[in-house]
């Protein structure tokens, strides 16, 4: 059972961000419209557009209900907050080195996303949709709205906790960064519902921020950047006094290849923690921290890549 109490969009949808804050107040001129889809002023170069899948009501009496009426649990708020502020260290590394001065952020929040599938038949994609199911399902969703451009990344906030085939979340299998497909952004999906579940809010910080930033970063920026073609790589596990300190691009990544240990389900794609841009050993760690510190690799490899996406002059 899921609850649906965002079957339409009213004004009242509207995010209220930080940006829109900076907005009013006139502190940022260069700033764009933030809203829901179909209302946003013009096309950003660095344009992120979150949208909430449907929330089962166990979740929401595990939240208390807070933004029940909006479709937006806490996790998800947090999610867009952390999201947004990981490019906002991206531009601050870009700009430090006067690179990307004129590249506006626009974070915004998207309609909803109707789950589960529509299937006729019960079936294995109809209870447990795979991570392509889940990722075309969204892309035709998006696409029906006739929204966005080839240099958004659509995000999808998942709950299913028990899909096993999403997993903590992932790509789109071919449309998986933005610019890569004409007309056309890039898809990904965070499942909040199993971050949430499995491990820690922490955990669901660091994965939004992943999963996002996987569209942002190719493969031969990855190599250029950090040696290795992989984009976990870039990231970092550093020992603290009591814990190993975990990036956005390591989470999942950083502890030894089995259950529970960093966090609870390690991810399945590719790492190597002898070509992490820092990884000091899980030997005798017993407690995994979070950070949504990018690494530095992080910083430079998304930006290398958003200067590959600009425009001719
Ligand atoms: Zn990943």
């Amino acid at each position: 059972m899921t609850a649906d109490p965002d079957g339409k969009v009213t004004a009242s949808d509207r995010l209220v961000t930080r940006r829109d804050v900076i907005v009013a107040l006139g502190g940022a001129a260069a700033a764009s419209t933030v809203g829901v889809d179909g209302v946003t002023a013009r096309e950003a170069p660095l344009h992120v557009r979150i949208y909430p899948g449907p929330v089962p009501l166990r979740a929401w009496a595990r939240y208390r209900f807070e933004g029940m009426s909006r479709n937006w649990p806490p996790p998800f708020g947090d999610a867009m907050t952390v999201v947004e502020e990981a490019f906002e260290q991206v531009l601050s590394h870009a700009r430090e080195r006067s690179r990307l001065t004129d590249v506006d952020l626009r974070v915004e929040r998207g309609r909803r996303v109707r789950f589960p599938l529509s299937a006729a038949e019960p079936s294995l994609e109809s209870v447990v949709p795979s991570r392509r199911t889940v990722l075309d399902v969204f892309r035709d969703q998006v696409r029906q709205r006739d929204v966005g451009s080839e240099t958004t990344c659509h995000l999808l906030l998942c709950w299913a906790p028990f899909n096993f085939r999403l997993g903590y979340g992932g790509t789109h299998p071919s449309i998986d960064r933005v610019g890569r497909v004409d007309g056309e952004g890039a898809y990904t999906a965070v499942n909040v519902g199993a971050t949430a579940f499995w491990d820690s809010r922490a955990v669901t910080r660091n994965m939004a921020i992943h999963e996002t930033l996987h569209t942002f970063i190719s493969p031969d920026v990855a190599e250029a950047v950090g040696g290795t073609p992989c984009d976990h790589n870039l990231g970092t596990a550093v020992r603290t006094d009591d814990a190993l300190r975990i990036s956005p691009m390591a989470t999942a990544y950083a502890g030894p290849n089995r259950f529970d240990a960093g966090t609870r389900w390690e991810g399945r794609g590719c790492a190597d923690h002898d070509e992490f841009h820092r990884h000091d050993g899980h030997e005798g760690v017993d407690r995994y921290a979070y950070t949504t510190r990018l690494s530095e690799a992080t910083c430079e490899a998304v930006t290398r890549y958003l200067e590959r996406q600009r425009p001719l002059p």
